[in-house]
């Protein structure tokens, strides 16, 4: 299986390989979501509860802490603005390279990129929201189109931005780049 570094899970470690089944256990039901712990690798998941249409809103949110600096649980909202989201289970939503939602910091809505349906597990491309990442880390997501090393908008390919779809405060940080 493959390691994924969310924003609801512990700070980077690397993980041993082993052949063991994984302990799931579902906690934090909503209406929306429900966050799934793999206990042993001590991994957060979101998971859908309900079957959203491409461009749904998902979720409002908004913070629960405001800091200067980012962190692994953080999304950046501009240059000194790095929040703890709330609801707080939205903070277990993991990185993938092929993205179901995007967290847009203009209108505080989290939307579905494609449709999303009931099971489904909910992820977002950390870049679409991180400049420049306070941890890096290796990608493993299996998608076709995996970008590998996941550090931030700062630092993909021209090929790479023209995939996705970037709060203001990136496209801004882009175009300032360009
Ligand atoms: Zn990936």
């Amino acid at each position: 299986m493959s390691f994924q570094t969310g924003k609801g899970n512990a700070p980077a470690q690397k993980k041993a390989e082993s052949n063991h089944s994984n302990v799931i256990t579902a906690v934090v039901p909503t209406e929306i979501a429900e966050v799934r712990t793999d206990i042993l690798a001590n991994n957060r998941s979101l998971f859908s509860r309900k079957n959203f249409a491409a461009g749904e809103i998902i979720s409002e949110f908004g913070w629960r802490a405001m800091y200067s600096e980012p962190s692994y649980l953080t999304v950046q909202l501009s240059e000194t603005e790095h929040v703890e989201l709330f609801p707080e289970y939205l903070e277990c939503i993991n990185h993938g390279c092929d993205p179901n939602c995007f967290f847009d910091t203009a209108t505080l809505q989290l939307i579905a990129l494609k449709p999303i349906t009931a099971g489904e597990e909910m992820r977002f491309f950390y870049p679409s929201a991180e400049w420049d990442m306070d941890q890096p880390f290796e990608c493993n997501c299996g998608a076709k189109n995996c970008i590998g090393t996941v550090q931030g908008a700062k630092y993909l390919t021209d090929t790479q931005l023209r995939k996705y779809r970037f709060t203001d405060f990136i496209q801004q940080k882009l175009a300032a780049k360009s």
